[in-house]
């Protein structure tokens, strides 16, 4: 069920309202702003229906300070008002509203413009789903790697690590046991390299059977164990797909941040440099420094 934060400061209207949502969406009710700002950046609701008129803090001004909290900025507000003067209703545009609906309420339209702007609001997150993440896996793609990788080099690189990952001999999966099984060897790996990975770690599919993860760790003796955990913990899967049991190995390379790097892609290309060394010395290893 879809969330709508009601911001008003009259009891009759919120009730109103709740009446009218209460069946569709999970209604949450402020009524006043200061209280709006902070339910909000907890809740995170998918839609705000927002008063203008409101003592303390009027509607223009929430609406601002929603617009310029990054974790609420995308969220859609439509606009309640009275005011039908032309000013006010640009104002609420301006603001950075996205619609608005007069006072008193038309059930219908209410209704109705609720409806288009959780609708909009669907159909951008799934066009920022589909522009960010692997549709086979469900991590990130190389596009959004790029785009946060480099947020993480320029905002913390000093503990920062990037992992080269590659599954070997995957042809030979392919090519022995079919593309579908291959596919499957593939989500197993990612799935479980995510489970054993920190949160905050970046982990991406660059493409084919290659793989990234770049994270801030505080000591590379506690990364390369855990890589190493990872990598015999895989080691250890026996899938069993129409009757043919599948084993499969991976190798990793990794890099530190060093001073003369200048742009992420100079880490990625030392972890790169380590990858290939592990695969060059008879894989199903984690290479760090050479
Ligand atoms: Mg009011």
């Amino acid at each position: 069920m879809e969330t709508i934060l009601v911001i008003d400061d009259t009891a009759t209207n919120i009730q109103i309202l709740v009446e009218l949502l209460d069946d569709t969406y999970d209604v949450i009710v402020a009524t006043d702003g200061r209280t709006a700002l902070e339910i909000a950046d907890e809740e995170l609701p998918d839609l705000i229906l927002l008063d203008i008129i409101m003592p303390f803090m009027d509607g223009f001004e929430v609406c601002k300070q929603l617009k310029e909290n990054p974790k609420t900025k995308n969220i859609p507000i439509i606009f309640l008002t009275a005011q039908t003067d032309e000013e006010s209703i640009e104002k609420a545009y301006e603001v950075g509203g996205n619609d608005y609906v007069l006072k008193p309420l038309k059930p219908k339209e209410l209704m109705a413009r609720v409806k288009t702007q959780l609708e909009l609001q669907r159909s951008i997150k799934n066009l920022e789903y589909l522009s960010s993440y692997d549709s086979m896996t469900g991590i990130l793609n190389r596009r959004k790697f790029f785009e946060l990788a480099k947020i993480s080099f320029e905002t913390k690189k000093e503990d920062l690590f990037a992992v080269m990952i590659d599954i070997d001999n995957f042809k030979n999966i392919n090519d022995v046991h079919g593309h579908a099984a291959g596919d499957i060897v593939i989500k197993t790996i990612v799935s479980k390299i995510a489970d054993m990975l920190p949160e905050e770690s970046i982990f991406a599919r660059l493409g084919g059977e290659e793989f990234v993860i770049v994270c801030n760790y505080e000591d590379e003796k506690k990364l390369f164990d855990l890589l190493e955990e990872i990598r015999n913990s895989i080691k250890d899967l026996t899938l069993n797909i129409e009757n043919h049991l599948i084993r499969f190995t991976i190798s990793m390379g990794i890099a530190q941040y060093k001073e003369t790097f200048v742009i992420i892609d100079d880490l990625l290309k030392e972890a790169d440099a380590m990858l290939y060394k592990a695969k060059e010395t008879g894989r199903d290893k984690v290479i760090f420094r050479t």
